[in-house]
């Protein structure tokens, strides 16, 4: 015989119900509301030490397992009545295996035929171990977040102070931001550092940042302390507390660290607070770090300031070649004047009374020894009057003791008549030599003469410098606003990269770049750039491409 309809929906939706719940692990029994029940998945039936077949059909009190059928039967009504357990208490479960305490979580779930409950058994012995070890967990959680807090605390703190120290190249602001800061971020009672003479062997006490009696400038002999400076000479830490009670300080407890590097110590850093305060691994951690730190930006300090003093004993070196230079070009200056008169009169009285004044004026072949002679004597005054006067020139611009003439200098009128003035020694060489003027700029505001000199010199090293068959080009160009551009390109020759920064110099040649043979006293282009600078203007050299270009910017007026 078939079993009546509802009886039988019950068991299809046991029997859904049946396969998913015999894959969890936890016990789980489920009942009608007449409490008779319908199933005990795998786990319950173990717990209950009975079988499906002796559990499915049994009231609570017919499960030989159930000490505490009752209360499980009332709280088991109590939820099919309200939804809710009234009175949550533990069951008591007796087996041969021994008694157990369990609590219940129950779900409703309504069927065709009518609600029934699913129960979920938790024992409480395994509830409490769950319990526990959640609850170790999170300890051993916090513990590490308090670990990591602490670390993220101490980096910070380190970063701080290192950029703090590391910011300066000054020794002394270097140790006293070192104090000031370990002291603060540690809250100690205070904090010193000592450098060491390790010749005199002696330590003293330069910075402290203390609420304590100072000590500065406390001197201490290394050898009368060897248990601290045995360590601290090896680069190694020590903490102690006093005994009996410094006059000054009382009873307090210290911690030393060297200051030392790769190169060996430079000092220590000390640390004093409560006598019974112990330092943690993180204070000593850290002190140490920031010792380090501070031995690293003391050498650096140490090497600016060497640096510093060589830079300052150049420039002295060079302020006195500067005099000396000076001094000669002024007392080389009349004698060489003389010379020239004197030359001028030779000149004269050859060509006037021995009648050479032909010979004076032809080549070099055709000249005598005496006419030879002359111009070459004529030749070397006039270069040495010109670098006395370059020398001269330069010194009187570095005083700023040049004066400055200005006016309106027509462009198209005055740069066409200075490079036709070079036209024929280009020519000469197979160099063509041009000019592009710019119809939208005719006039500047400047001092002609300076300009002369400045043109002169570019485009006579240009001359100077370009192969045969170069070509050399001045060009005027609108620059930024109320600038002049100059560009004056000459191809055929490039400057060497690493020599663009120093032709600048004062006596700077380009080596075996003289494809002329004229000789030079590498003056021409210092004396221009201070002129070009004198006049308000910059300069500006590229060279590559097989060719090499000077820019010049100038106001387009220059006013005093
Ligand atoms: P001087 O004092 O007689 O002018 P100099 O011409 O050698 O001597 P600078 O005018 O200062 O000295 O030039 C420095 C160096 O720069 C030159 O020796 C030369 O090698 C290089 N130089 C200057 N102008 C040019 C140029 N237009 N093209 C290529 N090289 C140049
Ligand atoms: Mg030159």
């Amino acid at each position: 015989m078939s079993p009546p309809i509802a009886a039988r929906n019950i068991h299809e939706s046991i029997d859904v119900i049946t396969r998913s719940l015999n894959a969890v692990a936890a016990p789980i029994y489920v009942k009608g509301q007449d409490h008779r029940w319908l199933f005990a998945n795998v786990a319950c039936c173990q717990l209950l030490n009975s079988s499906l077949e002796q559990l499915v059909g049994c009231l609570d009190q017919d499960v030989p397992a159930l000490v505490d059928a009752g209360t499980l039967g009332a709280q088991d009504e109590g939820f099919f009545q309200s939804g809710e357990t009234p009175d949550p208490q533990p069951i008591t479960i007796a087996t041969a295996s021994g008694r157990h305490q369990v609590t219940c979580s129950r779900t409703r779930l309504e069927t065709a035929s009518g609600p029934i409950l699913i129960n979920t058994l938790q024992v409480v012995g395994e509830l409490a171990q769950v319990r526990q070890t959640n609850y170790e967990l999170r300890q051993q959680l916090e513990e590490r977040n308090g670990a990591l807090e602490k670390l993220i605390e101490f980096e910070a703190t380190l970063k701080r102070i290192t950029d703090r120290v590391r910011d300066s190249l000054d020794e002394k602001q270097i140790l006293q931001t070192a104090v000031q800061e370990i002291t603060e971020a540690l809250n100690v009672r205070g904090s010193n550092t000592s450098l060491y003479d390790l010749e005199q062997g002696t330590s003293t006490i330069y910075y402290e940042f203390t609420t304590l009696p100072s000590d500065r400038g406390r001197v201490s002999q290394m050898e009368a302390f060897p248990e601290v400076y045995h360590q601290l000479l090896e680069g190694q830490y020590l903490q102690f507390c006093s005994i009996a009670p410094n006059p000054v300080r009382g009873l307090v407890s210290m911690l030393a660290c060297s200051i030392f590097d790769d190169r060996g110590v430079l000092g220590d850093l000390w640390l004093i607070n409560d006598k019974d305060h112990g330092f943690s691994e993180y204070e000593i951690r850290l002190v140490q770090q920031v010792a380090n730190q501070c031995a690293i930006a003391i050498r650096q300090a140490r090497l600016y300031q060497e640096s510093q003093s060589q830079v300052r004993e150049l420039e002295q070196v060079n302020n006195l070649k500067d005099d000396f230079l000076s001094t000669v070009s002024h007392e080389l200056r009349t004698p060489v004047t003389s010379m020239r008169v004197a030359l001028q009169l030779l000149g004269v009285t050859l060509s006037q009374e021995l009648g050479m004044e032909q010979e004076l004026t032809s080549p070099d072949a055709q000249q005598s020894r005496i006419a030879r002679y002359y111009r070459i004597l004529k030749e070397e005054c006039e270069r040495e009057i010109s670098l006395i006067n370059d020398l001269l020139d330069l010194q009187r611009l570095d005083v700023g003791n040049h004066d400055l003439a200005l006016q309106t200098i027509q462009l198209d009128e005055w740069l066409p008549a200075l490079v036709n003035s070079f036209q024929e020694r280009a020519t000469s060489r197979q160099q063509q030599l041009e000019i592009v003027l710019n119809d939208n700029l005719s006039v500047i505001r400047s001092d002609l003469s300076s300009l002369d000199r400045i043109w002169a010199e570019l485009l006579n090293n240009a001359c100077k410098y370009t192969p045969p068959g170069g070509q050399i080009t001045l060009s005027v160009l609108p620059g930024q606003e109320d600038m002049a551009k100059f560009d004056l390109i000459n191809t055929g020759v490039e400057i060497p990269q690493d020599e663009l920064p120093r032709i600048f110099d004062k006596f700077y040649r380009v080596p075996s770049a003289d494809p002329w043979k004229q000789g030079g006293t590498g003056l021409g282009l210092a004396l221009v750039q201070k002129l070009v600078q004198h006049i308000g203007g910059v300069i500006n050299v590229e060279s590559g491409n097989n060719q090499t270009c000077f820019t010049i910017e100038l106001p387009l007026s220059l006013e005093k």
